[in-house]
């Protein structure tokens, strides 16, 4: 079983660790590094560390980030993913903004494509950040995606559902668009990042279970 790269840390200790980690995954390569970044709570504690570092915000100012997922609902709700990265992105004076999945596009599958081509032509991701589901999903690539699945518009499970529940409520979108663990795989650097009681299990199972489809996080032990 391989375990690159595996760092547990106190609480406290998450926010500085999760930011050593991101400023260490985004240097030595090219000048305006790619990064895919996760919403949800899980990344809170890191994208405030960024703007809190002088090296963090330079990173911000010279990144090209893209948004690995996005909830099918109204663009401007507050618990869309576009509105996070309003709230947690783009208040750094100089940050580059995030590129991102339009829900209120006219073409889904279009607008799927349309993010993968300029994921592409970016030349792919030099560093991901992702959470991860209480049901192992990677972005939304729910169980049962496969580990060649690319960019696309995916039906969200009901426990993914009902995590987002606790923002949405009665407005849970039931469906998403998702980078695919194709181009989320092929990140030279992946940081997956993980806190609090309920994730332990899952994470156990994403590090030390099968590598299987019916648990996408499974995938990275091969990374
Ligand atoms: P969370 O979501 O950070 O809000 O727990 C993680 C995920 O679903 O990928």
């Amino acid at each position: 079983m391989a375990r690159p790269g595996l760092r547990i840390v106190e609480p406290e200790a998450f926010a500085a660790a999760a930011l050593e980690a991101f400023l260490e995954g985004v240097s030595g390569g090219r000048r305006r590094p790619v990064v895919g970044l996760a919403t949800g709570n899980t990344p809170l504690p890191l994208y405030a560390a960024l703007r809190a570092s002088p090296d963090g915000r330079a990173a911000l100012a010279r990144l090209q980030p893209f948004a690995i997922d996005e909830y099918g609902g109204p663009a401007a709700h507050p618990c869309s993913n576009r509105s996070f990265f309003r709230t947690h992105w783009d208040v750094v004076a100089g940050a580059t903004p995030v590129e991102q999945f339009d829900p209120g596009c006219p073409d889904r599958d279009a607008e799927a494509a349309r993010l993968a081509a300029s994921l592409a032509a970016a030349g792919g991701l030099d560093l991901v950040v992702l959470g991860i589901g209480l049901n192992g999903h990677l972005a939304f690539n729910e169980p049962g995606s496969a580990r060649e699945s690319v960019t696309r518009v995916v039906s969200l499970t009901s426990v993914t559902m009902e995590s987002a529940r606790s923002c949405w409520g009665d407005a849970t979108p039931t469906w998403g668009f998702t980078l695919g663990l194709a181009e989320l795989l092929a990140a030279h650097r992946v940081l997956l990042l993980a806190n609090g009681p309920a994730k332990a299990q899952i994470v156990a199972r994403a590090l030390s279970g099968p590598v299987s489809p019916l648990c996408p996080a499974s995938f990275l032990q091969g990374h």
